[in-house]
């Protein structure tokens, strides 16, 4: 073969991959193209006065629903105030629905549909708020359960995360009922009391349903937003639904010791053996999947930067490029592994004493894909040591929730609201790594979406379980707006 034959085949092969790469990426574009249903609402549009809805979000934020660890610190009067509250606002809300208590204070407000045969959706937030740090009080521009409206602004804990989503939800129904609107299919109000905590109140809830045979059609919780800036490598608004959440597993490991006075140590302590244990977990991270991140660009389609959507369209080339740009950063890197975090570390009474026991906990978030078993199989491949024991801590493990569906009616139903609220807007679906209560529907429903419909700055994100918390006026007035054109839309029989 003569060397110019060489280049024209090596010419032709080139010419042949970029072809075959330019084909997979406009394939990849078009199956990202809109994924939405039109819809004619026959009911009239969301008009609540936004000060006014300002108003009723800025009343339940003065209360300190705060919950903990130990539920006998939670001051229940607090709950049963707001309660009484949202009764008082809301009243042909509780006048027309079921209203139910689990587990304490969970609450559940069942509204039948006109067809009993219908499988109910479930349109959930929770009651509870983390407390605000006492160190960084002076640094509120108004106190955290102030609820001041000012600015253009309500301010406060739980202006985000999440009663302004409670919130929305209750005013859909009081508007839907005033306007005397008749579901299809029933829909279910629930709200926890300890999502930030323990998270039993949702547990209580999906056992409660599934004691009378319920299956829910679709789920919609906090979850993901409509982002301005977060996404790498994706301009402008991006709105992101959960339709995942990362399983949870925290393991005690233990090493007994022999005890003993520190002048005669033996070649090995048990604080040297789970440290070295603990170091290997450290630096054998578990292997990467970014597939588990293909949807979302797959969803952004024309929103994320050309080479993006060419990255995304060619794993088979460009896996490994990805992986390493994504893995630079703990957020990212967290998208496309299980984590491994260590977070507890227990041992010793006294300088001259050799410990009879170690103990440390370490902090595992589970990838979509993986289980709690797979999980503990590779940490027993790579600690290698039977004096190293581990268990899981009482209630801190689940599995990963799985995929639900992002070609379905209910998930096109929000992107399609998404749309009529925020035209334009790319609508995505992606894996959260925060938990939230709705993991526990999963069992009862094939549909469960994670979306709080609001815009999210990156500064934004500080500001959940941070400083100066708040939501725009006008912003929340866009979100109870999606959640009551979501719920219409969700309670027709064709779902
Ligand atoms: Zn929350």
């Amino acid at each position: 073969m003569t060397p110019s034959n060489i280049i024209v085949i090596i010419i032709a092969l080139i010419l042949f991959l970029l072809a075959f790469i330019l084909i997979k990426t406009l394939l990849f574009a078009r199956k990202s193209a809109s994924n939405t249903i039109s819809f004619k609402y026959g009911v009239p549009r969301f008009a609540q006065d936004p000060q006014v809805l300002a108003e009723h979000l800025s009343s339940v934020i003065k209360i300190q629903t705060i919950s903990h660890e130990d539920p006998q610190e939670d001051i229940k009067e607090n709950f049963e105030t707001m309660q009484a509250l949202l009764a008082k606002t809301y009243p042909l809300t509780h006048k027309n629905l079921t209203k139910e208590l689990v587990d304490g204070h969970t609450m559940i407000f069942t509204w039948e549909g006109k067809d009993a045969s219908l499988n109910p959706v479930v349109f959930m937030a929770h009651q509870d708020v983390v407390p605000a740090d006492e160190n960084t009080l002076d640094q509120w521009n108004y106190p955290p359960f102030s609820g001041k409206i000012a600015d253009g602004f309500i301010w406060g804990r739980g202006t985000m995360d999440i009663k302004c989503q409670m919130i929305s939800v209750f005013e859909s129904v009081e508007a839907l009922l005033a306007a005397k609107f008749t579901p299809d299919r029933t829909i279910i109000l629930t709200f926890s009391h300890n999502e930030e905590v323990l998270g039993t109140g949702a547990t209580a809830v999906v056992k409660h349903l599934q004691q009378k045979g319920v299956r829910v059609e679709a789920v919609i919780d906090e979850g993901g937003s409509v982002y301005d800036g977060i996404i790498p490598g994706v301009k402008g608004y991006v709105a992101t639904i959960g339709i995942s959440e990362k399983g949870y597993l925290s393991l005690k490991f233990t090493v007994q010791g022999t005890g003993g006075h520190s002048s005669t140590p033996p070649k090995e302590t048990a604080i040297g053996i789970l440290t070295r244990a603990i170091t290997r977990l450290e630096n054998n991270r578990f292997p990467t999947d970014v597939r588990m991140v293909k949807p979302m660009f797959q969803g952004l389609g024309s929103a994320a930067s050309p080479m993006m959507q060419v990255a995304f369209a060619n794993l088979w080339l460009f896996g490994g490029i990805i992986t390493k740009i994504l893995s630079r950063k703990g957020e990212t890197d967290a998208t496309i592994r299980t984590t491994t975090a260590p977070t507890l570390f227990h041992s010793g009474v006294k300088d001259n004493v050799l410990p009879s026991v170690a103990e440390a906990v370490v902090n595992f978030r589970i990838l979509p894909g993986q289980s709690i078993a797979d999980v503990c199989e590779f940490i027993r491949f790579v600690i290698k040591d039977k004096r190293v024991t581990f268990e899981p801590m009482d209630q801190k493990a689940w599995e990963a929730s799985p995929l639900s569906p992002v070609d379905g009616d209910a998930y096109r139903h929000i992107a399609s609201v998404i749309g009529e609220i925020w035209p334009g807007v790319a609508v995505a679906p992606y894996i959260m790594l925060g938990g939230t209560d709705s993991r526990n529907f999963c069992e009862i429903s094939d549909c469960v979406y994670r979306f709080t419909p609001m815009v999210v700055t990156e500064e934004d994100l500080n500001r959940v379980h941070g400083v100066n918390e708040r939501i725009g006026i006008d912003e929340f007035h866009q979100m109870a707006d999606t959640i009551y054109r979501v719920m219409v839309r969700w309670s027709q029989k064709d779902l």
